[in-house]
């Protein structure tokens, strides 16, 4: 009978799926453990942490965590619940923006001596709108080697599932919190030919995105919120939808918001000649070409051109 049939199945795939997990289970500790016997050459290791989901961190960084002298983080107790859930007891030292001044040159001392240090962060890849840029920085700069172990990074989540062009982007990390100071780094973004993403606190999504249309106007856009944890959600639509969506509600949770890149716009010949028209009543052709092709948009020989056959259709 068809149910039992279903029922046979069901138990079979539960026990190819059992078997495969087994088999995956095996593979990675096998992997893991073959990494974790090989000597760490010294240096200083970069390790990217998962952002939400505690599965995502990888094969090489447990390894590397699990054999470093000592791992620095932003917050040891935050970064002990990491470790101890996967067994390891590396020590850990805090690095931070009140500490890193004083901890720096001690880093660079234990580098010099042939430590194996780890830097993480809370969360996500280090250094990227979190400390340890300069400590990267003096490290390598020092002749010390520098690894960054690849991981997860809420930018890249984020950018991938915005279903926005991916070629080419432009990460800015936190917006200013006051509004005059961001729509003054907005306007500075706005002719970048990119996709934009920021980092921004749930509490300043709506001001923010009130300030995103009033300067950008109709783009594609997208909130990307709690990236690989239970309440992960992607929404896209227009800067305005998004604006009306999030005006009211409180939102929570953490959240990476992202713009397309500015549409191309044709600019007919009329549109420059009456723009032009303008312009040389009180320049000269050249400084008159250049700012209505800033203006605009467009190839400063194409506007300097018209401007001559304007001259001539006038003789
Ligand atoms: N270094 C981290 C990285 O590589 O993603 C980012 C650190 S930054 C201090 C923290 C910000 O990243 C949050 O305020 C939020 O904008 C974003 N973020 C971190 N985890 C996230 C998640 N799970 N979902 C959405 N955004 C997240």
């Amino acid at each position: 009978m068809t149910p039992a049939k279903d029922d046979d199945q069901d138990q079979t795939s539960d026990m190819s799926g059992t078997r495969a997990a087994s088999s995956v289970a095996e593979r990675s500790a096998s992997m893991v453990g073959r990494l974790t016997g090989e000597p760490l050459a010294p240096g200083l290791y970069l390790v990217a942490t998962p952002i939400g989901n505690l599965a995502d961190i990888t094969l090489r960084a447990l390894s590397v965590l699990a054999r470093a002298d000592v791992v620095y983080c932003e917050d040891t107790r935050h970064s002990r619940t990491l470790l101890s859930h996967f067994a390891i007891k590396s020590r850990l030292e805090p690095y931070h923006e009140h500490n890193a001044s004083e901890q720096r040159p001690r880093i660079l001392a234990a580098l010099e001596r042939g430590s194996r240090i780890a830097l993480v962060s809370d969360a996500g890849t280090p250094i990227v709108s979190d400390p340890g840029f300069k400590l990267a920085r003096d490290a390598a700069t020092a002749g010390h080697a520098v690894i960054s172990l690849p991981g997860p990074s809420a930018v890249l989540t984020a950018l991938t599932s915005s279903g926005l062009p991916a070629d080419t982007f432009l990460f800015a990390g936190f917006l200013p919190a006051k509004s005059g100071a961001r729509q003054t780094r907005i306007r500075e973004l706005a002719s970048v030919p990119a996709t934009l993403i920021f980092y921004e606190a749930p509490q300043r999504l709506s001001d923010c995105l009130a300030d995103l249309v009033a300067v950008l106007g109709p783009r594609p856009a997208a909130v990307a919120r709690e990236l690989t944890k239970l309440h992960e959600e992607v929404l896209r639509g227009t800067l305005a939808d998004l604006a009306a969506r999030f005006e009211a509600g409180e939102v929570k949770g953490e959240i990476v918001l992202l713009v397309g890149p500015p549409v191309a716009v044709e600019v007919s010949d009329n549109e420059i000649r009456a723009r032009l028209e303008v312009a040389l009543a009180t320049m000269s052709l050249r400084d008159a070409a250049r700012a209505v092709a800033d203006a605009l948009g467009v190839a400063k020989s194409r506007v300097y051109d018209l401007g001559l056959a304007m001259g001539r259709e006038r003789r």
